[in-house]
């Protein structure tokens, strides 16, 4: 790098952090800006008095990214982790038990033998080729659909094509955790390879721990409560950033912003026109709190039938004893929403009170066992892959149309990507950058 002026990077989740130590370490000069009081955004981990713990959006992080960070010794073995759907009354294996199904098994072949002359041209198409009808009209496409709240017809193909491997090595991967007694990870990277040695974790001190690890000496360079209000761009090139009204001149941007927000950040260039109507699928999560164990077939229930409000529960004591006190469990709720709509207005006790009437559903004497509960709300849990813009998301995920202007992380890239691919992806970009500029 021949600039000496500072790099900017844009907040302090787990990819603006990553891309902060990196550069600490090459010796280059940065200052990092976060809008928020705190460090760590979407991987903030909170405990109650009582005992609770849970976190706002991670759970399952990996012992490699673990040790890559130097947490590894702070970290417990998570030994089981399964998921199970709940359909017409039943709950079933996910994603095996869904195979023994015969009306599932008969149309997911039949869909195999089908001759499909052409690419998929939606999410909708692609479930329905690759896993047949029956499963993708009962249970992939009503989840997609209450997760992203789009259409599956509206919703890209690149949504299917994102989801992990093969059923082979699914089946080997579930093989190796019973026989390892831990929880291989499987569909958590695509950076490094999926092994049977590539396992959960969680760090002691929740996921949170992560962010601090990274943040650990760099407080002098960590701007809190300072948000980036404009990037300023002359001759396509990012030649400063304005933070609570005070330009800054910078070498370089690494974004961690949503993309549609970085587009409307960005001043004196149309580079990023298109990208502005990227969208996000808001989310709730209702942590609900019960007295005992095992409320649930497994630790993530999914629940494509619209009878429910939510389409997942994750009961993370099942594979994270340790998230509660002995003999209690948390139940966390996930409603996909719109800002505004009737569920983002609802108030703690009307979300809960809704939670608890369908849980009981579920979960027999739900209501006795219940002890309390807490809500948290995020607008941009998720990337929405629409079609209408999908040739601009994928020149999005070349580059943001600007040299020296990173978008990282989650949000960044406008991927779905686990918190491992983040740090690993952040770290080689943030190479290439410095390379560059
Ligand atoms: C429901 C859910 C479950 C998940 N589960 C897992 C899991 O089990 N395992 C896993 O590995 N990953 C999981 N993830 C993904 C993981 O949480 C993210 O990949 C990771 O936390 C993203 O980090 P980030 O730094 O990219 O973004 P963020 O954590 O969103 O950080 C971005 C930061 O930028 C700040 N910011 C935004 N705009 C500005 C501005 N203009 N100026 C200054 N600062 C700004 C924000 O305040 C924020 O702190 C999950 C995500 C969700 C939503």
């Amino acid at each position: 790098m021949k600039n000496e002026k500072p790099i900017a990077i844009i907040g302090a989740g787990l990819a603006g952090l990553t891309a902060a130590n990196y550069l600490h370490g090459q010796n280059v000069p940065f200052i990092l800006y976060e809008a928020g009081k705190k460090i760590a955004g979407l991987a903030t981990s909170f405990k109650d008095a009582e005992g609770f713990s849970y976190d706002f959006g991670a759970h399952f992080i990996t012992n490699r990214l673990a040790a890559a960070i130097g947490v590894g010794d702070e970290c417990l073995t998570v030994k089981h982790y399964g998921e199970a759907v709940y359909l017409k009354g039943k709950t079933y294996n996910y994603p095996f038990g869904l195979v023994k199904i015969p009306r599932m098994t008969w149309s997911g072949i039949k869909s195999k033998l089908a001759k499909n002359g052409h690419a998929p041209a939606s999410a909708a198409e692609w479930f329905r080729q690759s896993y047949g009808a029956a499963l993708a009209d009962e249970v992939a496409l009503p989840l997609i659909e209450a997760w992203s709240g789009a259409k599956a017809e509206d919703l890209s193909a690149a949504v299917g094509q994102s989801l992990p491997g093969s059923i082979g090595k699914t089946l080997y991967l579930k093989a190796a955790s019973k026989v390892l007694g831990r929880a291989v990870a499987i569909g958590y990277n695509r950076e490094m390879p999926e092994t049977a040695s590539v396992y959960h974790v969680y760090p002691e001190k929740g996921v949170g721990s992560l962010c601090e690890k990274l943040a650990a000496g760099l407080a002098d360079k960590i701007k809190l409560e300072m948000p980036v209000e404009e990037i300023i761009v002359e001759n396509e090139r990012v030649v400063a950033v304005k933070a609570k009204g005070e330009t800054t001149e910078v070498a370089a941007v690494v974004s961690t912003a949503p993309a549609n927000i970085l587009a409307k950040l960005v001043k004196g260039t149309k580079a990023l026109e298109s990208f502005k109507s990227f969208r996000y699928r808001p989310m709730i999560f209702v942590n609900m709190r019960f007295e005992g164990r095992g409320l649930l077939p497994d630790t993530v229930l999914w629940l494509p039938e619209s009878e429910f409000p939510f389409f997942r529960l994750t009961e993370a004591t099942l594979s994270m004893p340790w998230l509660a006190p002995a003999g209690k469990t948390i139940i966390t709720v996930d409603i996909g929403c719109e800002k505004g709509d009737e569920f983002w207005e609802m108030d703690e006790d009307e979300l809960t009170a809704l939670c608890l009437e369908h849980l009981t559903k579920i979960i027999p004497g739900g209501r006795e066992k219940f002890l309390g509960a807490n809500v948290l709300r995020t607008p941009i849990a998720y990337p929405v892959f629409l079609n209408e813009y999908e040739t601009a998301r994928k020149d999005f995920e070349r580059s943001s149309g600007i040299e020296n202007l990173l978008s990282i992380g989650r949000n960044g890239e406008f991927a779905h990507i686990f918190m491992e691919d983040v740090y690993w992806r952040t770290r080689k970009k943030v190479r290439n950058l410095i390379e560059n500029i």
